[in-house]
C-alpha cells in the first residue's frame, strides 16, 4: 500500500540588478565677444536691421525670425525708453541664421535626449510589471510552501498508519477503506501541488525574462547616455551668435526662447555694449542664468546701455 511520492522543490532565480539611472548633463554655450563697434554715435538714431539669409535646416520662417528680433528690440527699448532699433528690409545690418556643426550637434543632442526619455519610460513600465509579477509570485510561493508542508505531514501520518496495520498482519475492512480514501485524497493533493508548482515555475520564468528585458533596456540606456556624454557631456563653450559689425549671425539655439535671448544679446553688441560680469545679465558672455521666458535687462545691462548711450 505504500507509495513513494516525490515532489520537487522549486528553484527560484531572481536576478538582482541595481543600476542607477543617472542624470543627463547639460552643456554650456558662450556668446561671442564683441568684434568691433558698429556705430560711431551710439543711440543717436536707431540701429536699422533686416532679415538676411536663413538656412532652411533651422526650420524658421522669415516672419518668425523678424518677430523674435522685434521682441528682442522691445526688451532693449522698454527699460531705456529710447527707440534703439528699427526694422528696415533694406538695412545693411542683416540678421542671418547660419547652419553648421553647432546646430547639427544641438539637433543630435535633442534626438539622443528623446531616445533617453523613451528608454526611461520603457524601463519604468517594465519595472512596474516586474514588481507586480514578483509580488504575485511571492505570495503564491508562500502558500505553496505551506501546502507542501501540510501534505508532507499528512503523508507521514498515512505512512505510519499503513506501517502499523501491516505490522499487525493487515487492517480490518473499515480501516482499509479509510486508508484507501485517505490515499486517494493524498494523490489528488499531490496532483494539485504539481499543477501549482508548474504555475509557479512559469511565473519565475516570466519574471526572469522581464528582468532580462529590463537589463537590456538599462544597457541600451547606458550606452546611449555614454554616447551623449562623449558628444555633449563636456562643458563646451562655443559661439551661439556673432555680431561682426555688418551682420548678426546666429549659429545655434534650442528653441524660440533661446533664439530670442541670443538675438537680444547680439543686438546689445550692435549698440556697442560689451560683456558683463553677472551670469543673470543678458550681456554675460555665457548663456547660463538669464531669464529665458521673460527676458529683461538687469541693472548691469541697464548701466552698460546708459554708458554707451551717455544717458544719465
Ligand atoms: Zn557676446
Amino acid at each position: 500500500m505504500k507509495r513513494a511520492i516525490q515532489y520537487f522543490l522549486i528553484i527560484v532565480l531572481f536576478s538582482a540588478w541595481g543600476i542607477i539611472l543617472t542624470n543627463k548633463e547639460s552643456f554650456r554655450e558662450s556668446f561671442q565677444s564683441v568684434k568691433r563697434q558698429y556705430i560711431d554715435r551710439p543711440c543717436a538714431k536707431p540701429v536699422e536691421y533686416a532679415i538676411g539669409k536663413i538656412d532652411p535646416q533651422f526650420g524658421v520662417e522669415r516672419t518668425d525670425l523678424l518677430s523674435y528680433a522685434e521682441e528682442a528690440e522691445r526688451v532693449w527699448e522698454k527699460d531705456s525708453g529710447k527707440s534703439l532699433f528699427q526694422y528696415n528690409p533694406e538695412a545693411e545690418l542683416k540678421i542671418n541664421l547660419v547652419f553648421d556643426e553647432r546646430q547639427l550637434g544641438t539637433i543630435e543632442a535633442d534626438k539622443l535626449e528623446g531616445e533617453l526619455g523613451k528608454l526611461e519610460a520603457s524601463h519604468d513600465a517594465i519595472s512596474r510589471q516586474y514588481d507586480s509579477l514578483s509580488g504575485a509570485y511571492k505570495k503564491r510561493a508562500d502558500d505553496y510552501r505551506d501546502a507542501v508542508a501540510n501534505y508532507k505531514k499528512d503523508l507521514e501520518e498515512y505512512n505510519n498508519d499503513v506501517a502499523y496495520w501491516n505490522k499487525k498482519g493487515g487492517a480490518p475492512e473499515d480501516e482499509y477503506e479509510k486508508l484507501k480514501k485517505k490515499r486517494k485524497e493524498l494523490d489528488e493533493r499531490y496532483d494539485d501541488l504539481e499543477k501549482e508548482r508548474k504555475i509557479l515555475n512559469d511565473l519565475v520564468e516570466k519574471t526572469n525574462s522581464l528582468a532580462a528585458k529590463e537589463q537590456q533596456v538599462v544597457n541600451n540606456y547606458n550606452s546611449n547616455l555614454n554616447s551623449y556624454r562623449n558628444k555633449f557631456g563636456e562643458a563646451r563653450e562655443f559661439e551661439k551668435g556673432v555680431f561682426d559689425g555688418l551682420s548678426i549671425n546666429i549659429y545655434q539655439f534650442k528653441e524660440a526662447a533661446d533664439l530670442r535671448l541670443t538675438l537680444i544679446h547680439e543686438m546689445g553688441h550692435s549698440l556697442g555694449i560689451g560683456h558683463t560680469e553677472s551670469p543673470e545679465s543678458i550681456m554675460h558672455y555665457l548663456m547660463s542664468e538669464q531669464e529665458m521666458e521673460n527676458p529683461a535687462l538687469t541693472e548691469e545691462d541697464m548701466n552698460e546701455l546708459k554708458g554707451v548711450c551717455m544717458m544719465k
